[in-house]
């Protein structure tokens, strides 16, 4: 007798912040996690991740409920990343008992200077990497500084976390096997000054806790999955699939703009486009004038 294994049950996310109004980009992508579910019976998930407390807005995530409502794209759950606070706290407690997490109590400033005054700053993938300056200080100048109410946030010491892990790798659905690359992102904000939770920490929780089995997204974050993955061994997390996917750019081949006049999804609703007939024309890869996938 043949033994069939039973098909894996798939569940997919869209996850926008609700820093300004999704346009078509958003649109695709939101469709391409969702269709990726419901083609196999699987379970379509929606997630806000405001933890961006200073530029996320409630009106931004009652106007991403509508545009999806409006492409014909329904969710089998919804999590709101700002009520779960508690939740990347004790990512973070884990990750400090580690020995992994350092409190970094330089400003803005101080890092530009740093590294304007260093010979060969490394980079990564998003700009030059932070050049360390509190991974080395010792723990009462810690203790002290935080007794004292110094604003801090905190960062993963990534060479201590890879050093406990040993090396780790990914699967992207393209990409195949990544090896985790710890200059990527070098020492990760893990909660900021003003932010309880980095994207980063607040991804990796919640991809667990919603049991996404395949984590649909643009190229533009595929550096952070480094990350992503290193934090996963350290938190003892499944690992989803990665699927990233190309991005809806414009002429001069640069990603839309979430504030993308004419063509926010918003400012299509109301000048009387259909929006079931959008998604469908999007699925066909039949974009607006001007806007390609790359
Ligand atoms: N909130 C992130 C964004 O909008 C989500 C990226 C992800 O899907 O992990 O880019």
């Amino acid at each position: 007798m043949t033994r069939v294994d039973a098909p894996r049950h798939l569940v997919t996310r869209f996850a926008p912040s609700p820093t300004g109004r999704l346009h078509i980009g958003h649109g695709w992508s939101a469709l391409q996690a969702h269709d990726l579910a419901r083609e196999s019976g699987g379970t379509f998930l929606l997630r806000i991740e405001d933890t961006d407390v200073t530029r996320c807005r409630p009106e931004f995530t009652r106007a991403i409920l509508e545009d999806l409502r409006w492409l014909g794209i329904g969710w089998d759950g919804l999590m709101i990343q700002s009520t779960r606070f508690p939740a990347y706290e004790a990512a973070l407690e884990a990750l400090k008992g580690q020995g992994v997490a350092y409190p970094c109590f330089c400003t803005r400033g101080d890092i530009a200077r740093e590294l304007a005054a260093s010979l060969h700053a490394p980079h990564g993938a998003d700009g030059p990497l932070y050049p360390g300056t509190c991974r080395g200080l010792d723990p009462a100048t810690r203790a002290e500084r935080i007794a004292r109410g110094d604003p801090h946030s905190w960062r993963l010491d990534m060479g201590a976390a890879l050093a406990r892990t040993g090396p780790l790798s990914w699967h992207d659905a393209q990409a195949g096997d990544v090896p985790v690359d710890p200059g990527a992102l070098g020492d990760l904000i893990l909660k900021g000054r003003d932010r309880p939770a980095s994207y980063h920490l607040a991804v990796v929780v919640d991809d667990a806790a919603q049991g996404v089995t395949d984590a649909v997204r643009g190229r533009d974050v595929f550096a952070s999955t480094h990350a992503h993955r290193t934090l996963q061994a350290l938190l003892g997390l499944p690992v989803p699939l990665y699927r990233h996917h190309a991005l809806v750019v414009d002429a001069e081949g640069k990603r839309l703009a979430k504030r993308s006049d004419g063509l926010a999804l918003a400012d299509l609703r109301a000048a009387g486009v259909d929006g079931l007939m959008l998604a469908d024309d999007l699925r066909a890869g039949r974009f607006p004038v001007g806007i390609f996938l790359r």
